[in-house]
């Protein structure tokens, strides 16, 4: 029954995650994922590389992004199936959307220093390497300058939201990123709604024009999956499903595939994207 194993939420060295595009999809593929989707935070540049490799293997490579959305204290993350890489207006986006990272970034670091806890910020520019930077790559820049003994106490002590060091930075709306992604061709989904504690949001979030929700996710409960289960089909909602792995060595190590995903989430997901082939021509 379960011959194909599904991960539909992986991040690269694109954005966080520690492992190469390529690398990414041949681990996936030794583990015997047959339909992954690259989510980079705010970028898509890890999918030509991804599709390359993808192409030397069984595994069908569906083009992601993930998008950090909402406005004051909430945020919500948005995830984007089958967008086209090439969409022009939508690589605008991305780029105002990496832009105002930096600009977050560049106030995180200033905080760090008041706080006692300076990092150089070329090392944390080093650790991203071509990839959007993010607190991960901050995180791991103070335990290498010695000032916390790991990226879980970084985040804890400084980085977290209501941390000393925490900065928020500019973001769309959701409803804006969801016809973002319609318009790059692609279907927008709530990422870990229960994670995010957005539960009781779906509705709106729904209405004001997401597809789907992160049904199954490394972070969600046998519980959490129930209810979202049951919401989603309330509300004739695509359901999908990721492990969120950010590779070995990331803070948070989750192995690709590892999240049981059922079959029917990638045959719905495939059959629910009447934009897809438009976005391949
Ligand atoms: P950013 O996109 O720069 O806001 O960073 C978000 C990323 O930081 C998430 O995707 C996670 O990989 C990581 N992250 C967020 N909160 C934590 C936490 N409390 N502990 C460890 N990693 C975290
Ligand atoms: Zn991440
Ligand atoms: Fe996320
Ligand atoms: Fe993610």
């Amino acid at each position: 029954m379960n011959s194909s194993t599904i991960d539909l939420h992986v991040h690269t060295t694109a954005s966080d995650g520690t492992l190469s595009p390529s690398d990414t999809v041949r681990r996936a593929a030794e583990l015997g994922v047959t339909l992954l989707s690259i989510t980079d935070h705010d970028t898509t540049e890890g999918i030509p590389e991804a599709q390359q490799a993808a192409a030397a293997s069984d595994i069908v490579l569906l083009s992601g992004v993930e998008l950090s959305v909402g406005s004051g204290e909430r945020e919500i993350h948005v995830l984007g199936y089958f967008i086209d890489p090439n969409h022009r207006p939508f690589q605008t986006i991305l780029s105002k959307l990496r832009g105002a990272r930096d600009v977050r970034n560049e106030r995180i670091l200033a905080r760090l220093k008041e706080l006692g806890a300076s990092v150089d910020p070329q090392r944390v520019r080093h650790i991203a390497g071509d990839g959007s930077v993010g607190r991960p790559h901050i995180a791991a820049a103070l335990v290498e300058a010695g000032h916390v003994a790991s990226q879980g106490e970084a985040f804890g002590r400084y980085l977290a939201r209501g941390k000393p060091a925490y900065v928020g930075r500019e973001r769309l709306s959701a409803a804006d990123a969801a016809q973002a992604i319609r318009e790059a061709g692609g279907l927008p989904v709530v990422a870990h709604p229960a994670k995010s504690g957005l539960i009781g949001q779906i509705e709106d979030l729904a209405a004001g024009g997401m597809e789907g929700i992160e049904v199954f996710h490394s972070d969600h409960s046998e519980r959490d999956v129930e209810i979202l289960l049951g919401i989603a089909r309330e509300g004739n909602l695509l359901v999908t499903g990721g492990t969120d792995s950010h590779g070995p060595g990331s803070g948070k190590w989750v192995e690709i595939g590892s999240v049981a995903v059922p079959k029917w989430v990638g045959e719905e997901l495939l059959r629910r994207a009447p934009q897809a082939e438009r976005a391949e021509r």
